[in-house]
């Protein structure tokens, strides 16, 4: 079954990916992110199915044109995927910390995700079985909490706040709300000693927009399986 999705940040790394592997499964495709060239690059060689859509998450008005322009081209969304996020690679430790630098993390990461959601709603409620897809990480794992990166890890706690309370406004309606990590990815991001490829990090990701049970909903998902918040 193929159905109409819009990824975040999604003009490289796995962002990217999960357009490709929707778009060969048949799917209608919205390829945003921040800079309009990157995604006119990203998405001309991916075939008219591919709309680039430039979205800048931290943006009121670029979320407002995003949505806007989706509306006009599609009559619903089936899956929203928040994958755009930011990391700085020398955070040092929470015990000095700038708060300057946490809020910089939660203004992409935590409320970009949590605007996004709340712009595209209405398109969604309009899909027979929507889904949200949160790309979160388990370095925000309240279970399994380190030093590493303390404000991406931090933004990334709180986005599963915003998962968990998006599933519960949502209970019992078309559509489910879910986090998921796609484990240490060959990235800009991730770095060349990462251990995945972008199509391993990929596969959860698109699994959960097109396969999982719709019922599968309020859960952090690595591997196609919950793990612990
Ligand atoms: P990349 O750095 O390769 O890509 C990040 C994407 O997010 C880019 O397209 C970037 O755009 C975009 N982005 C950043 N800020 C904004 C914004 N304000 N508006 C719109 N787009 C924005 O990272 P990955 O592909 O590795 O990461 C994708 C997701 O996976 C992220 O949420 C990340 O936290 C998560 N993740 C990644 C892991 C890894 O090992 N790689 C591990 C765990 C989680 P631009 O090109 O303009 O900068």
């Amino acid at each position: 079954m193929s159905g109409i999705a819009l990824v975040t940040g999604a003009n490289k790394g796995i962002g990217l990916e999960v357009v490709r592997q929707l778009a060969k499964r048949g799917w209608r495709v919205f390829l945003s992110g921040r800079s309009l060239a990157s995604v006119r690059r990203a998405a001309s060689p991916l075939g008219p199915s591919v709309t680039a859509v430039p979205l800048d998450i931290t943006s009121h008005i670029s979320i407002e044109a995003a949505v806007s322009s989706a509306s006009h081209a599609v009559s619903h969304l089936d899956v929203l995927i928040n994958n755009a996020g930011i990391l700085d690679h020398d955070e040092g430790s929470i015990v000095d910390l700038p708060a300057g630098r946490l809020r910089r993390m939660l203004e992409t990461n935590t409320i970009g995700a949590l605007l996004v959601t709340q712009a595209f709603l209405p398109l969604l409620r309009k899909s027979q079985s929507g889904r949200i897809i949160n790309v979160s990480s388990g370095a925000g794992q309240l279970s399994d909490m380190g030093t590493w990166a303390p404000a991406y890890s931090i933004s990334k706690t709180a986005l599963n706040g915003v998962t968990g309370q998006f599933a519960a406004a949502l209970a019992g309606s078309n559509i489910a709300v879910n986090s998921v990590c796609p484990g240490w990815v060959k990235t800009d991001m991730g770095g060349h000693e990462a251990p995945r490829s972008v199509e391993e990090g990929a596969d959860s990701i698109v699994w959960l927009a097109t396969e999982a049970p719709q019922s599968m909903t309020g859960l952090f998902i690595r591997d196609r399986k919950p793990i612990p918040w």
